[in-house]
């Protein structure tokens, strides 16, 4: 056999169908094509601007050689203060790290906590970029139904979908794609059920500021879940910083050498201006996280009320920018039927929910992280679909 072919880890991975969307969408927009977009995961605003002179100064100040490649020190403990008011997470000093995002966060924390042969229970449907890095971390995904695993079916749901192998969950809230925001009580009975089969949770919080309704409870600040949960946290969404790329992971030991030592061997630190500009991001006050909620919420209230006028059964997501409708029939019998219809008759695009897992079936997700024009124009023309059907 030629030696001229990739490591078998790295056959066995995907390649995000999300960019194969992106793509496409874009390959019809240069020929002329009208697309209203929804498909995209990213915040519409821009990053504030105290947070960008923050950036133009750390340059101005030469602030430009290698950090700590666990992250600048004020940084570390704007971050520790953070979790320890904000989340109620008891994080000491050199519990905190800091990564190129949270994508790299999760990559570090599923290769720190994953043997291979382990099982890893999924909330479902999730992330798609999960399922890559279980399988790189020699993991089996095991899939449990978030529809049907809420309040108090959530426990049993768990420990039926337990197997000797289980070791690590991942669990997402507020949720991608569902915008699912998980109560106390479903919070403390995961935490519960995690203690009790000593298990490992990997928190992904990425959406924590953007809650709508109830609260957020971080998991690691349950008693008992420090030391078996790495929470992973990032600036993309929280500051529209999607391209900055920076993030922190909050764990106690042993997780925490093996975060430094895989953030050390890939990335060497997240690049040093950026940093210093994270440092503004942790002083903005509740004022500006209270005006992003309301920019979302106006958007959500707007898209999923147009959603369910045009005859597609829609959840009130509690948090993120997304909506998670059910297909219906004048869409097609599945949700990559759905996305190409409305694609093509209806010049909107989505993402179809099996892209998220098998669970995502016959749904599709709508990012309302748009403009209100392109919220009111996807409305009009989804009355169409009404008028159809
Ligand atoms: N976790 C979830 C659930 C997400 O949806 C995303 C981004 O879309 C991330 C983590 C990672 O975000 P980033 O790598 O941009 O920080």
């Amino acid at each position: 056999m030629s030696s001229l072919r990739t490591a078998a880890r790295v056959e066995a991975l995907g390649f995000s169908e999300i960019v194969k969307i992106r793509n496409h969408i874009m390959s019809l927009q240069r020929r002329g094509v009208s697309v209203l977009p929804f498909h995209g995961g990213e915040p519409f605003l821009h990053t504030p601007d105290a947070i960008k002179q923050a950036c133009i100064q750390a340059l101005a100040d030469n602030k430009t050689r290698y950090a700590p490649s666990s992250g600048i020190e004020p940084l570390l403990e704007l971050i520790i203060e953070k979790v320890r008011t904000r989340n109620r997470i008891p994080a000491e000093p050199g519990q905190a790290i800091v990564v190129s995002g949270g994508l790299h966060g999760l990559f570090v924390a599923f290769m720190t906590t994953v043997n291979p042969g382990d099982d890893v229970m999924v909330l479902s449907p999730y992330w798609t970029p999960i399922q890559d890095l279980i399988v790189l971390a020699g993991g089996r995904r095991v899939l449990v139904n978030s529809f049907q695993a809420r309040g108090q079916r959530l426990r049993t749901m768990l420990e039926q979908s337990l197997t000797p192998a289980t070791r690590v969950i991942y669990y997402n809230s507020p949720t991608n794609p569902t915008g699912q925001v998980y109560t106390r009580a479903e919070v403390e009975s995961l935490a519960q059920f995690a203690c009790t089969h000593d298990l490992v949770v990997i928190a992904d919080e990425a959406y924590e500021d953007i809650v709508f309704d109830g609260e957020h409870v971080s998991l690691a600040s349950l008693p008992g879940m420090m030391e078996r949960t790495l929470t992973v946290y990032t600036l993309s969404k929280s500051f529209s910083m999607t391209g900055w790329r920076l993030g922190y992971v909050i764990a106690t030991e042993p997780w925490m050498t093996g975060l430094r030592k895989l953030t050390l061997n890939s990335i060497n630190g997240v690049s040093t201006p950026t940093q210093w500009a994270a440092v503004e991001a942790f002083r903005m006050g509740p004022a500006y996280f209270e005006e992003l909620r309301q920019a979302y919420r106006q958007r959500r209230d707007l898209l999923v009320a147009g959603l369910r006028a045009a005859g597609l059964a829609c959840e009130m997501p509690a948090g993120t920018f997304y909506a998670f409708p059910r297909i219906n029939p004048a869409l097609g019998q599945d949700s990559w039927q759905a996305f190409h219809c409305l694609l093509e008759q209806f010049g909107i695009s989505s993402v179809p929910g099996v892209v998220f897992g098998p669970d995502g079936e016959g749904h599709l997700r709508f990012c309302f992280s748009t403009s209100l024009e392109t919220i009111e124009a996807a409305v009009e023309r989804l009355a169409r679909l009404q008028r159809a059907d």
